[in-house]
């Protein structure tokens, strides 16, 4: 069966100011960035995934992240932080694991292993985390799933917080996770080969279909980026045919063109039509009855 991935982006939006982050970087960007970046990598891998705190929105309650992925029944939980510490020395990732389950602890080994690997950052070493001490995290202990959160780094050093900030760093660390999910389960990674793209192979429908985006898109019915990410060969199949699907089945404007406005204000004025669907295709059978209209029959 599809196993099921809790991401949880560590903090929301709202979180920093003031007292989440420090000066320089605000602790959700790095966390919501990686989230993002992992989804695909997961997904193209054969795994689904839930975002238990949406990436760059308001944050929602530890207990309604839990909760939700309890009720969702995830099969894993992986929490997602950049950590801070008074000391600017104090460097390199480290994971946090429920001190009684072992698929937790062999989660936040795989995951530091891929970690350190992908990024080649300092490995702290991997900590248990037990009631009434400091590491007793809700997300960890209320999780019915192994749950792992990774400090990727400490924004309060110079070279981690270079890092943190980056984005190469922050695909890396989105790598490094999928990579571990993938190990855990013994499944292979795909990274982004799963995705196909769009490739027309005949010339005429390769026209045509870049006819048709491109008038979607000038007709605001798509985003502009549908027709870029296409020119660079990365637009996913799945989105060539939504895009398509909104174009073929948008309502034709209202807007009468310019050139044509006169002519139809004197139609409408002589009766041979009520102006309405005027960029509506006309059959056969209407133009016969407008002939008819203008006295031509
Ligand atoms: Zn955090």
């Amino acid at each position: 069966m599809t196993k099921l991935i809790a991401i949880d982006p560590g903090h929301g939006s709202d979180t920093y100011p003031p007292n989440k982050g420090v000066p320089g970087m605000a602790e959700h960007s790095f966390n919501a960035a990686v989230a993002h970046y992992v989804k695909p990598l997961l997904e193209s891998s054969g795994f689904q995934t839930m975002y238990t705190q949406t990436p760059n929105a308001s944050e929602r309650p530890l207990r309604q992240r839990t909760e939700d992925a309890n009720h969702r029944r995830a099969d894993l939980f992986c929490s997602i932080h950049a950590d801070a510490n008074a000391n600017s020395s104090v460097r390199g990732h480290w994971a946090f694991y429920w001190h009684t389950s072992e698929l937790g602890k062999r989660l936040a080994d795989v995951w530091s292993h891929y970690l350190s690997r992908e990024t080649g950052t300092h490995h702290r070493g991997n900590v248990g985390s037990k009631p009434n001490h400091w590491t007793n995290f809700h997300v960890l202990r209320e999780t019915r799933m192994p749950a792992v959160l990774m400090e990727h780094g400490f924004m309060t050093n110079p070279q981690d917080l270079a890092r943190l900030k980056s984005d190469p760093f922050r695909r890396q660390s989105a790598v490094a996770l999928a990579k571990a999910i993938c190990d855990f389960y013994g499944v292979p990674y795909k990274g982004e080969e799963g995705k196909r793209y769009m490739e027309v192979q005949s010339r005429v429908l390769r026209k045509k279909f870049e006819e048709v985006i491109n008038d979607g898109a000038n007709r605001g019915l798509i985003g502009k980026s549908i027709p870029d990410q296409y020119e660079e060969g990365k637009l996913p199949v799945d989105d060539a045919i939504a895009a398509v699907a909104a174009i073929v089945t948008a309502k034709p404007g209202s807007t009468i063109p310019h050139a044509h406005k006169s002519a139809v204000k004197k139609a409408v004025a002589s009766g041979v039509t009520n102006g309405e669907r005027m960029n509506e295709p006309a059959t056969r059978a209407q133009v016969m009855t407008f002939l008819d209209r203008t006295g031509q029959l």
